[in-house]
């Protein structure tokens, strides 16, 4: 009887009524709310060819618009939602609000792919690959628009189911990209084991690339070796004008970074589109296809 007077008043000062349970820590709560209460706001990033300059692509980037700390980045609360068994539910409505942003795009005309960062913790659900499938065409939107980008040790903990998981979403038509490819969370064994389609080369290696050789040598062999793979590759953070040369003069087939444009809000993008078109003539000498 004393318990239960003792929990009831602290529900009451806890949450002034509500009928929370007290012994949810605030964060956690905070963190649920976070994602069932859509708190949780996508920007997208342009992914450009680099011979033409043409957008092939956006890359969606989860931003959490806190009520009190304003827009945190992923780096601040991705660990956490996976700590607190969030990241499934995360990744699906990330997957959601991609996908409704890119039947919009579709529908303009646009003809481009949505990339969506998935983790590794998803890939235990045998039943993702009808998921996603399900989900896409539900948005309105060929599975083959989509493509799901892995960081992190993501064959590490269940290898086979991993896998499994990896080569039906890959046979149902969505294509893979191995992200951060060149540091400790992508390997050179994760190639020969799952159907990518596209390597992305670390910023790291980009940005090192036009400083020190040995950099150089490892985004080099990195780029031929995906390119033998019969894989697309793609620069991440090309931040300046000799990043892009660099890259571009390497061979590399598509690039990302501010130097492109940051990630950036769905409404943001035409206006984006405009002033890239007047750049990328000057960059690539290609002329914007009209309309
Ligand atoms: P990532 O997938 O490798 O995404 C690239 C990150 O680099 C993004 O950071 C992007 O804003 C940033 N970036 C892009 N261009 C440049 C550049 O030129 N210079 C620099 N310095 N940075 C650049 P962001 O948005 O903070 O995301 C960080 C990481 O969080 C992502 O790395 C990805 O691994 C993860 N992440 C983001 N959104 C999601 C999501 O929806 N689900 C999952 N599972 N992970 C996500
Ligand atoms: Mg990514
Ligand atoms: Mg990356
Ligand atoms: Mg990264």
């Amino acid at each position: 009887e004393q318990l239960r007077e003792v929990l009831d008043s602290a529900k009451g000062q806890d949450t002034g009524g509500g009928d929370d349970d007290p012994r949810i820590s605030p964060q956690a709560e905070a963190l649920w709310q976070a994602v069932y209460e859509d708190e949780l706001v996508l920007h997208f990033q342009p992914k450009v060819r680099m011979d033409t300059g043409a957008l092939v692509g956006a890359e969606a980037l989860v931003r959490w618009d806190h009520p009190c700390h304003g827009l945190l980045m992923p780096d601040r609360f991705l660990d956490l939602m996976e700590a607190h068994g969030l990241m499934d539910e995360l990744t699906m409505r990330v997957l959601r609000g991609a996908l409704a942003t890119c039947r919009g795009w579709l529908e303009q005309g646009l003809d481009l792919h949505m990339a969506v960062n998935i983790s590794a913790t998803n890939l235990h659900v045998l039943g993702l690959p009808d998921v996603v499938q399900h989900t896409a065409r539900e948005a309105g939107v060929p599975i083959n628009c989509l493509c799901l980008e892995l960081t992190e040790r993501m064959l590490a903990r269940d290898r086979l189911l991993s896998l499994d998981i990896l080569t039906r979403l890959r046979l149902k038509g969505a294509s893979l990209s191995i992200d951060d490819f060149g540091t400790g969370h992508s390997s050179l064994a994760q190639l020969l084991q799952a159907p990518f389609d596209e390597l992305k080369l670390d910023r790291s290696f980009v940005h090192g690339a036009t400083r020190d050789p040995a950099r150089l040598a490892i985004a080099e062999a990195s780029l031929r070796m995906a390119r033998k793979l019969g894989m697309q590759t793609t620069a991440e953070g090309i931040e300046r004008a000799e990043d892009w040369q660099l890259l571009r003069d390497m061979g590399c087939d598509r690039a990302q970074g501010h130097f492109i444009a940051p990630a950036m809000p769905a409404d943001a993008f035409p206006a984006w589109m405009e002033d890239w078109d007047r750049r990328r003539e000057a960059l690539t000498g290609a002329h914007p296809e009209p309309g």
